[in-house]
């Protein structure tokens, strides 16, 4: 790398302008060739005023027919109007607000050449603040005769000069930026060099598609997504080639307990279970460790594949781990692995913080000693207190809800590496599953049981909230149940708490003989317990809770579910939520209610949860909409910050980043080759660990 150049020794910047471009990061040339415009205009013709259409933002140029200030304000006219004719019709452009020297900028039977955004007014096209070109202006290939670059607003520095600038700075300094990935790899990702791609991105050549720049999808731009995107899959490739080097306590299965699994299931598997369950089968036989996302809708069946791979597992006399988010959802997990290993030795414990001191205590300690099989717990699993004799297997339920981190301190539990389960009932849209578990071979449920009703689901705006709550009367009477769930108010959890208890309020009075229920953070897990337990045994016909039933809970005989405010979820979390109902085989409802203020925008954004119960496509959109940021899990996640790419828009750089980062790790996985010395400096500078043992 060569030296950095201050910003301010570039031509026409010096000492007072490179303060002002510090304070947007920019103190070298390099800060500036990275300093990318948010958007272009295509200025490469003139476009005669007959042709302008609204929204148009290009160049007119015409004789100046009158100059006149309008309105009237404390200091002269408050606004500008200046028009022109090319021809073929007239334009008016406006100035708000204007500095007086501004009128004095035109005079009547000029030419000027404008370039703005296209209004229409009164019939008549219009341009506000557009840009002047005057004189030379006009024939400067900086701001006109070309695809001109809008760049961001930095605070004292007019856009024109900030354009100068940069066209200074990619002319002296983007051929230093040297491109370091090798030609074979610039080839396959068809995307030419790094100088190239800079200088490209600042200012497009002329014969460039000037839409492509627009929406960053042209191939220069992309060199800069794949770069990004190469670096994340690299950390990737090496984490997996790493698991690949350590070894397992190989745990294959025989016909006796196959037969013995086979003997107790509740149900027959359905075809998708199955495939699942050979693959993990087939892993779990292997001499290096598994490490596989099982990926399933809610209400797929996750729960009875974990419990076979456990149960293939303890026929070694090993120990296995199962890890979920909440204490709910763990003792639920613990009473199904009691009853499904019913008389079998197996011993199977929970370790939750919900128990007591004595009791956890007591519970670590049989973990220590080898005395539990099957430990079924909370976080409190990973936390240093615990100790396993020897941990073989370990299950993680929900991931959305734990990151890598979580991950990494299970496996550190264990002297030889673990297995490792990871399910997720969020179906994750395949570019985000590349880009979060590209170290993980995934496993997918893509089938529902048997005999499952899809749930109905209504878009209900608070004015018809009499009919949800005759379907609520309707469904309790016979036999079912409702959850009422609540948005969790993130600014306050005192608010969350009020509205909880104000809307169990309101449904206990409109519901005076049923059993209503509430559920909310603050409440101790025993306390949550307990009330999930009179929900699942009847005692409790209505469940009013804030969003800790989104994940895991299963209780068959619930058949409506009623969202309020729910404008305020992402369709991802709409549709866990409608996951609670529809488990039984009773038909079921969901009701999302939307407050009017919110009304037809937020019905529009919702209405796909009426048409589909297919968990990928609404996460898809949710991806489409919101972005992965939102997304839930992303942020826990551990992925850094893009700065370029757009999991969304640039799925197929994505897919080309895992190959190729793939493919060098095979070829070079120390980038010690002399011609890796480039790449490996990026990825060092990226603040990557590059090659040395995989964490
Ligand atoms: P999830 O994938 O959301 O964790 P669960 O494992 O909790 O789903 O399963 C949801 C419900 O479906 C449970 O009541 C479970 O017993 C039942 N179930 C799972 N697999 C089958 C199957 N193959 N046939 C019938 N019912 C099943
Ligand atoms: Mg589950």
């Amino acid at each position: 790398m060569t030296a950095p150049h201050p910003i301010q020794y570039v031509k026409g910047v010096g000492p007072r302008l490179a303060e002002k471009l510090a304070s947007r990061g920019i103190r070298t040339a390099q800060d500036a060739l990275y300093f990318f415009p948010k958007g272009y205009e295509d200025r490469r013709r003139v476009v005669p005023v007959r042709e302008l259409r609204a929204g148009m933002t290009v160049p007119v140029r015409g004789k100046i027919l009158s100059v006149q200030g309008t309105g009237r304000g404390f200091r002269g006219p408050r606004t500008l109007e200046v028009v022109i004719a090319d021809g073929t019709g007239r334009i008016a452009a406006k100035w708000f607000r204007f500095h007086p020297s501004l009128a004095e900028r035109f005079r009547v039977d000029d030419t000027v050449t404008l370039c703005g955004t296209v209004r229409i007014f009164r019939f008549f096209p219009e341009m506000h603040h557009p840009e002047i070109l005057h004189g030379e202006d006009a024939a400067d290939p900086v701001h006109f005769g070309r695809i001109v670059p809008v760049y961001p607003g930095v605070e004292g520095v007019p856009a024109r000069l900030l354009r100068k600038i940069q066209w200074e700075v990619v002319h002296h300094h983007a051929e230093k930026e040297h491109e370091f990935f090798p030609a074979w790899i610039l080839e396959r990702a068809g995307v030419p060099p790094l100088h190239e791609s800079l200088a490209a991105i600042h200012f497009p050549r002329d014969d460039a598609d000037a839409a492509s720049f627009q929406d960053f999808s042209s191939p220069q731009q992309r060199r800069l997504v794949f770069g990004e995107l190469f670096a994340l899959q690299w950390a990737l490739a090496r984490r997996r080639a790493g698991a690949e080097r350590e070894t397992a306590v190989p745990l294959p299965w025989d016909r006796g307990i196959v037969d013995e699994i086979k003997r107790r299931l509740p149900f027959e598997l359905t075809g998708a279970q199955r495939r699942v369950v050979n693959e993990i089968l087939k892993d779990l036989g292997k001499l290096h460790p598994m490490h596989r996302l099982l990926q399933g809708d809610v209400g797929s069946g996750k729960t009875i594949v974990a419990w076979i791979a456990a149960m293939v597992a303890w026929r070694h006399g090993v120990q296995v781990a199962v890890m979920a988010p909440t204490e709910i959802l763990a003792e639920q997990h613990y009473r199904r692995f009691a009853s499904l290993s019913a008389g079998l030795p197996a011993r199977i414990d929970l370790l939750s913080a919900a128990l007591p001191q004595k009791e956890r205590e007591a519970a670590r300690r049989k973990i220590r000693s080898g005395e539990t099989d099957i430990a079924i717990g909370t976080h409190a699993l990973i936390q240093e207190s615990v100790e396993f004799r020897n941990l073989a297997l370990g299950v993680i339920d929900e991931q959305h809800r734990f990151g890598v981190l979580q991950r990494a301190a299970l496996r550190r539990k264990a002297s030889t590496a673990p297995h490792l389960l990871v399910m997720t009932a969020t179906p994750i849209p395949r570019t985000l599953a590349i880009a979060l578990y590209g170290d993980l071979d995934v496993s997918v449920i893509d089938e529902m049981p048997r005999g499952r009703v899809p749930v109905r689901t209504r878009i209900v705006p608070e004015g018809e909230r009499r009919k949800v709550f005759e379907a609520v009367r309707r469904e309790v009477g016979q036999g079912g149940r409702a959850y009422v769930v609540l948005p969790l108010v993130e600014e306050s959890e005192k608010l969350a708490l009020r509205d909880a208890t104000r809307t169990a309020g309101r449904i206990r009075e409109a519901f005076p003989d049923v059993g209503v229920g509430l559920l909310h953070g603050r409440m101790k897990a025993e306390e949550k317990e307990a009330e999930m337990r009179r929900f699942k045994e009847g005692a409790l016909r209505i469940l009013v809770s804030t969003t800790v039933v989104e994940v895991g809970i299963d209780v068959p005989e619930a058949t409506v579910i009623v969202i309020e405010h729910a404008e305020r979820f992402g369709l991802s979390q709409l549709h866990q939520l409608r996951g609670r109902v529809g488990r039984g085989s009773r038909p079921s409802f969901c009701f999302l209610m939307v407050g009017d203020a919110q009304g037809e925008e937020a019905a529009a954004r919702l209405s796909i949860m009426e048409r589909t119960t297919d968990g990928f496509r609404l996460a898809e959109e949710d991806l489409r909409i919101r972005g992965p940021g939102d997304f839930a899990g992303v942020r826990q996640s551990g992925i850094p910050d893009l700065v370029f790419a757009d999991l969304v828009r640039d799925a197929g750089v994505l897919q080309v980043a895992k190959e190729l980062s793939e493919e060098l790790h095979r070829r070079d996985p120390d980038l010690s080759s002399p011609g890796h010395a480039g790449i490996r400096s990026f990825l060092e500078r990226r603040g990557d660990a590059v090659a040395g043992p995989a964490g």
